[in-house]
């Protein structure tokens, strides 16, 4: 197919076609290259944002627990506890005021009776089977996340649907032997958690989790978007606890999802609590960057492959101009007078060489043309030259019987076809023998010579005058009427009487006798009307010679037709 379109179109095409494939493979290859980058680091920034939130849980718990130890073990306060509850409260009100998200700190006696508390709250109460009171008792401890129990209806807000959570820390108090004298607890309220997983929600990284959770070391869940128990399967915590921070993708096809995970690990001397970070995004949200760069990339390919075809039909065209240049000047050579050369093409070295050797090839072309016309012309010349000469009679340089024929039977179908009467004269010489035996055979030549000249001047130049050999000549008259033969056959006899041909000094005066016949229908050829001239002849010499005689009119003496 691509043989059959124009040599520019060929160029375009082929050229277009390497510049879509080439940039296409590039393009394809960019956007691959730019897509897997762009995602690798999407997914690594899931997995730092992860790990942010789990550093800065880590360091916020690791400060609570470092402050309510100081407290317990700060030796200037060594007195304070076994004093009375007020000073106890004020030091406890104190620590409160500084970070408002204690929601109680209280001071219990061994056995577990809160000797002093924020706001005096459960003071008198016993807290001896809470956990954190029997673990404070040992050592500075952490409790993880639960609901708040006896404070749950002290503490909450009216308007607060869920339940008050505490996160607890507890120190033991010694007094300066060592011995316990009670235990230090604070609740820390869980809704500062929360606050610091806004900060993440509201970052603007390449990353933005549209939901985030913080699940304790089981997998159940302590902050998140819903309410479940457990949001994860099991084997995705396992696979999170694992790896401890990364990013996965979890789901399949549209609904993928990007998920970055980071598991608490402590901060200096708090152990942690081994809870688990989670950030989540839709995929097609997460790697839309990803993909706005392929899109980008695969628009700038198709551009350039766009502008890469635009630049290859310029170059067609640039390249196909000069030839098209020598096609339309080439082809008018022998149709536009004005046109002989192709043009002297400028353009590559081939159209260049193209050009001149065309143009070449024309001169030589030219120059065999002009030979053969030459040598065609020069042989017309000498056909025609020849045809005279086969039609001429040598000695009196009429048309001999040959020249006669062709005219005789052309005048003869003229009459055939459109009815143009023509009459034939046989015009013989009388007594020729006796010229030829008195004067010699070059006097009767001259004679003959003579009335050939006479015949010749005396018709018109529409009539044929011929002679078929011997000392006879045949004169073919074309429209002329029955009188006018009579009159032209005497003028002619008459011209020859008067005749004074003259050979070496000798005048030899000679008459002739006219034969004639006027063409008639029941002719079948010219020969037939030469036939009956040629008997009419015969009688004018039976008649005593020097006389016109014309088949079918009476015979009349010659200087009786004056
Ligand atoms: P008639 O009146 O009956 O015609 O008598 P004639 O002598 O003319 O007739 P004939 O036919 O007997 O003689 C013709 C002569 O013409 C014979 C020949 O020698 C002569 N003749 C024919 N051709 C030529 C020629 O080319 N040159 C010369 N000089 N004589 C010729
Ligand atoms: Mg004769
Ligand atoms: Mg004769």
């Amino acid at each position: 197919m691509i043989r059959r379109l124009s040599f520019r179109q060929q160029i375009t095409i082929l050229v277009g076609l390497l510049c879509l494939v080439l940039v296409g493979v590039a393009a394809l290859g960019a956007s691959y290259i730019a897509y897997s980058r762009t995602k690798r680091e999407i997914m690594a920034d899931a997995a730092e944002t992860a790990a942010t939130l789990a550093a800065i849980l880590d360091r916020g718990m690791a400060e609570r627990f470092r402050e309510i130890r100081n407290i317990a073990g700060m030796q200037p306060l060594q007195g304070i506890w076994t004093r009375d509850p007020g000073s106890i409260r004020k030091v406890l009100e104190q620590l409160q005021a500084t970070y408002p998200d204690y929601n109680w700190i209280g001071f219990a006696a061994p056995d577990g009776t809160v000797q002093a508390a924020t706001r005096g709250l459960l003071e008198g109460a016993s807290v001896a089977e809470r956990p954190w009171f029997r673990s404070g008792l040992d050592a500075p401890s952490v409790g993880d996340v639960h609901e708040a129990k006896l404070l749950d209806k002290l503490l909450r807000p009216a308007t607060a649907a869920e339940p008050l959570r505490f996160v607890d820390f507890s120190a033991p108090v010694r007094d300066a032997d060592g011995k316990v004298v009670g235990v230090i607890g604070a609740h820390l309220n869980w809704a500062w958690a929360r606050e610091r997983l806004q900060i993440l929600l509201e970052r603007k990284g390449t990353f933005r989790p549209d939901a985030i959770w913080i699940l304790a070391s089981d997998g159940s869940m302590l902050l998140g978007p819903e309410r479940t128990t457990k949001p994860f399967a099991d084997s995705l915590i396992a696979e999170m606890q694992q790896s401890r921070n990364g990013s996965l993708e979890w789901g399949a096809g549209s609904d993928k999802i990007l998920t970055g995970f980071a598991v608490t690990s402590g901060y200096r001397d708090y152990p942690g609590l081994g809870w688990i970070v989670v950030s989540r995004q839709q995929d097609n949200v997460a790697f839309a960057a990803a993909r706005s760069t392929v899109a980008t990339i695969l628009i700038l390919g198709f551009g350039v492959a766009l502008l890469g075809i635009l630049l290859a039909l310029f170059i067609a065209q640039g390249l196909s101009r000069p030839l098209q240049a020598i096609i339309d000047a080439t082809d008018k050579i022998g149709r536009d007078p004005k046109i002989a050369l192709p043009p002297f093409a400028t353009g590559s070295r081939e159209i260049v060489r193209l050009s001149a050797a065309l143009r070449s090839l024309v001169r030589r072309a030219s120059a065999a043309e002009n030979r053969v016309l030459e040598v065609s012309s020069q042989h017309q010349q000498e056909v025609s030259a020849l045809t005279r000469l086969a039609e001429t009679d040598a000695l009196s340089g009429l048309l001999n019987r040959r020249g006669f024929d062709l005219i005789g039977e052309e005048t003869f179908l003229q009459f055939k076809r459109f009815g143009r009467v023509f009459a034939a004269l046989i015009v013989d010489i009388d007594f020729f023998k006796r010229v030829n035996d008195t004067f010699g055979h070059a006097a009767g030549d001259e004679v003959i010579r003579a009335i050939g000249e006479t015949l010749t001047t005396q018709l018109r130049s529409t009539d044929t005058v011929c002679r078929f050999g011997g000392e006879e000549f045949v004169v073919l008259l074309p429209d002329v009427s029955r009188d006018g033969i009579v009159t032209i056959a005497q003028q002619v006899r008459r011209a020859i009487e008067a005749l004074r041909p003259t050979f070496h000094g000798k005048t030899l005066a000679v008459t002739v006798s006219v034969g004639g016949a006027l063409v008639a229908s029941s002719d079948r050829d010219i020969q037939d009307v030469i036939e009956r001239a040629d008997a009419a002849l015969y009688e004018a010499k039976g008649a005593g010679r020097n006389r016109v005689v014309i088949n079918g009119l009476q015979p009349q003496l010659a200087s009786a037709v004056a």
